[in-house]
């Protein structure tokens, strides 16, 4: 018996039992490796006349035996010598930068030991020296107990069988092979309660497997397959002869072998894109959009993205993964690759083939790995330029997708604290109360006044109520567009954007210069200061505010701490008081922290200032009150007021019934 090296045999420990937690996987490395061994052959036969072989000859062969509990895949490669058996399997890292790697990992591991990181340091170096080295053949001892490899190396008459049980050590003997090539075969473990390994000895189990992580392998995979076929109806069959059938096996090429996306945009037919967006993405409906795209240079790869018709029923649970299949040269490395797409284009579907991917199997090392992030940052801009046309070209498309996956794109704006802005801008959309349609912030500056310096909008949880509320429809008075926002998350993503400038509007200065884009600045109607009072309005309600400050004192004391200050106001036309906010929260605002599970305890101060329409009859009224001395009377009205200006805005009030009480024994 040959002895594994002891650094061999500690990583197959560790991969054995802790590393690849996903057994099936092993299916995927044994056919990558019988893959590249029939490469080799062919790119030999490519430079070498002596090698003489058939490209359609080429392939990869998956059987199993169900008593035996084997599993076997061949190939026709160039196949290993007794040596090369001994040294390729013998040793699991066997190039000269291991010990560099090594002790790389181990300075990473000791780090770990002293208390430095936490255990995922320790696993992170584990499982990056066996993503270097690709260990993918000792994968077989995850489902095996036994592994035995015959192969025969091209051009020689030898064959060589190496056999172990993963343990200490393996040994290796002459065997026979009638051809060049490799079976691997293993002897399945016993079942247990966390794997029922005997899904790997049966047609089904295979057959997904290979489907699943090699479809789109260059060679044939093939595999005998049960079928069934009617036996021919003996000549003098009558007319009650009952249909027989019998059961026959038949060599069958399992994977598709070309994938899709390897293929130019103009030989696909979209037909065929949404088949396979449908089958790989399990979705019924056809995609609203399809990115293909084909990279060269220092980086060359293939993706192919979707976005879908709808958003999937888990889109918004938190167990949603995002991200796109990873395939190396034709081998899916992982289903999801999160590092592939930007939180905000969660919703894209697809699939990324690169053969300049080193295929590391964890997802601790994919994510440093820059080379994905350098693919991720150019499907960014790919998914950012797809979208922007689809709103150009067909805009009630995007209204759709906008519906399904707005959210994310506004989420996505105001979670990276506006980083994501100059991305995100042009692909929002809000409603308008003036042109009652969804329209772009761009649409918004293109239709503004020649002197407007702002983009204004309103947050509540209705459309219809916003469109009513004697805040908006001043503004609105004034020529000024307001956009209604009745999610949750718009207030917070404009508040991230707080400004919009188009570059698309241009103008020059007196010396014909190009001038810097306009900056808009962005504001809730219910803010502080609204740029649209003159300094005039502005002084005369300071004014006003002064003369009536007895009343106003009292106003406020009756409400108990629950405004700021009672002032005059410029902006009213025909509500009797409104109420706004100073600083960043606003009463919606405070409103979503509030319903936040764990119960708005975080939330930050809101300051409320009462807003009074001095022209309106109720003004008249609490001044005569307040002028008799009758205290009770400016007590219960500003109230009445305050809790209507709440209703008004579609929140909720204190004390429902003290209000209909109220009101009640006006109306006595
Ligand atoms: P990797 O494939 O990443 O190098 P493996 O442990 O899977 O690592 O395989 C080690 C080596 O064994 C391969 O590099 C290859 O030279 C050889 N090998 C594995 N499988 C085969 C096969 N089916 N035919 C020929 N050579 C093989």
């Amino acid at each position: 018996m040959r002895k594994f090296k002891t650094e061999s045999k500690k990583l197959l420990d560790l991969m054995i039992n802790s590393i690849y937690t996903n057994k099936e996987i092993f299916l995927r490395e044994l056919i990558s490796n019988a893959s590249d061994a029939v490469d080799k052959l062919y790119f030999r036969s490519l430079t070498d006349d002596k090698v003489q072989i058939n490209r359609a000859d080429l392939a990869i062969t998956v059987s199993y035996d169900k008593d035996a509990r084997t599993v076997t895949i061949s190939d026709n490669g160039i196949g290993m010598d007794k040596d090369e058996l001994d040294k390729n399997l013998g040793t699991i890292a066997h190039s000269d930068s291991f010990e560099f790697k090594a002790s790389q990992a181990k300075g990473a591991a000791d780090d770990a030991d002293e208390g430095l990181a936490d255990e995922t340091a320790q696993d992170i170096a584990d499982v990056d020296i066996i993503g270097q080295f690709g260990v993918g053949f000792y994968s077989a001892f995850m489902v095996g107990s036994k592994v035995r490899v015959v192969s025969r190396s091209y051009g020689s008459d030898e064959a060589w069988a190496w056999e172990s049980n993963g343990v200490d050590g393996y040994d290796i003997k002459e065997a026979e092979r009638d051809t060049h090539g490799t079976d691997v075969t293993i002897y399945l473990k016993d079942n247990d309660g966390d794997e029922y390994y005997d899904t790997y000895a049966s047609e089904s189990g295979l057959k997904n497997l290979i489907k699943r992580y090699s479809n789109y392998v260059r060679y044939p995979i093939k595999m005998e397959v049960e079928k069934r076929r009617e036996v021919p109806a003996p000549d003098d069959a009558g007319d009650d002869h009952q249909p027989e059938f019998e059961t026959y096996t038949e060599l069958d090429t399992i994977n598709s072998m070309i994938p899709i996306w390897k293929r130019k945009k103009s030989e696909v037919t979209q037909e065929e894109y949404n088949e396979f967006y449908k089958t790989d993405f399990h979705d019924f409906e056809d995609p609203a959009r399809t990115i293909s795209l084909h990279a060269e240079g220092t980086l060359t790869y293939d993706a192919l993205m979707f976005v879908p018709g709808h958003a999937p029923y888990d889109m918004w649970s938190k167990d949603y993964k995002k991200g796109l299949a990873l395939y190396s040269s034709g081998v899916l490395i992982m289903d999801k690759c999160e590092e592939l797409v930007p939180d905000y284009f969660n919703f894209m579907r697809g699939v990324v083939d690169s053969a300049d991917l080193t295929l590391n199997i964890s997802r601790e090392t994919l994510q440093h790995n820059s080379q994905l992030r350098a693919i991720g940052r150019r499907l960014e801009k790919k998914i950012k330029s797809e979208l922007e046309s689809m709103l150009a070209d067909d805009r009630e498309a995007y209204e759709k997708f906008y519906k399904e996956f707005g959210r994310t794109l506004k989420y996505g704006v105001y979670s990276s604290y506006g980083m994501a802005k100059s991305t995100l801008e042009n692909l929002l959309l809000f409603y308008s109360a003036k042109q009652k349609k969804m329209i772009t912030l761009e649409e918004y500056v293109q239709d503004a006044p020649a002197e407007a310096e702002a983009i204004y909008f309103a947050a509540g949880d209705s459309i219809d109520r916003l469109a009513q509320m004697p805040i908006v429809t001043t503004v609105l008075a004034k020529g000024y567009d307001v956009l209604l926002c009745d999610e949750n998350v718009d207030e917070f993503c404009m508040m991230a954007l707080q400004s919009y400038a188009s570059d698309k509007i241009v103008t020059f200065d007196d010396e014909g210069n190009q001038e810097e884009p306009k900056q808009f600045a962005i504001k809730n109607v219910g803010g502080e200061d609204l740029g649209l009072t003159t300094e005039e309005e502005k002084k005369e309600a300071e004014e006003a505010t002064e003369a009536n400050a007895a009343l106003f004192d009292a106003m406020r004391d009756a409400l108990g701490g629950k405004v700021e200050k009672v002032v005059v106001s410029t902006r009213l036309t025909d509500a009797p008081v409104v109420l706004t906010t100073e600083g960043a929260v606003s009463l919606q605002m405070a409103q979503i922290f509030k319903q936040q599970p764990g119960g708005g305890e975080e939330t930050p101060d809101v300051h409320i200032v009462m807003e009074v329409n001095p022209k309106h009859p109720v003004f008249e009224t609490l001044k005569k009150a307040n002028d008799d001395g009758d205290a009770e009377k400016v007590s219960k009205y500003t109230g009445i007021l305050y809790d209507q200006a709440l209703l008004v805005e579609g929140l909720p009030i204190d004390n429902p019934l003290e209000f209909s009480q109220a009101i009640a024994s006006l109306m006595k």
